[in-house]
C-alpha cells in the first residue's frame, strides 16, 4: 500500500473492531490462554492487507507487546536481529 502516510495503513487493518485482548493478551491469563489468543490473532493477521506495513511499524518502533504483523515480540526480535546481522533482506 505505497502512498499511504505514516499511520494511514491502520485504516485498512483487519483487526479493527476485534477485542484488544486478542492482540494484546495479558500474561496473567496464563500460558494456554495467551497462546490461544496469539493463534487467533495470527489467523486474523494472515488475511490482513497491511500485514507488511504493520510488521514494519512494530519493528521500527520496537513494539514490545502484542501481535503485530502476525508476529509476537519474540518473533519480531528474531527478525530484527537477523536484519541487523544482514541475514534478511529489508522489506
Ligand atoms: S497485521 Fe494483524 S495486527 Fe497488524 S493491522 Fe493487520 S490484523 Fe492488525
Amino acid at each position: 500500500m505505497s502512498g499511504l502516510d505514516d499511520r494511514e495503513w491502520m485504516l485498512a487493518a483487519r483487526c479493527r473492531g476485534f477485542e484488544t485482548s486478542v492482540f494484546f493478551p495479558q500474561k496473567e491469563s496464563g500460558l494456554g490462554p495467551v497462546a490461544g489468543a496469539e493463534r487467533d490473532a495470527k489467523k486474523i493477521c494472515r488475511t490482513c492487507p497491511v500485514i507488511i506495513e504493520c510488521r514494519d511499524h512494530a519493528l521500527a518502533n520496537d513494539e514490545s507487546h502484542g501481535i503485530w504483523g502476525g508476529m509476537n515480540y519474540s518473533e519480531r526480535r528474531a527478525v530484527a536481529r537477523a536484519k541487523k546481522l544482514g541475514r534478511l533482506l529489508p522489506t
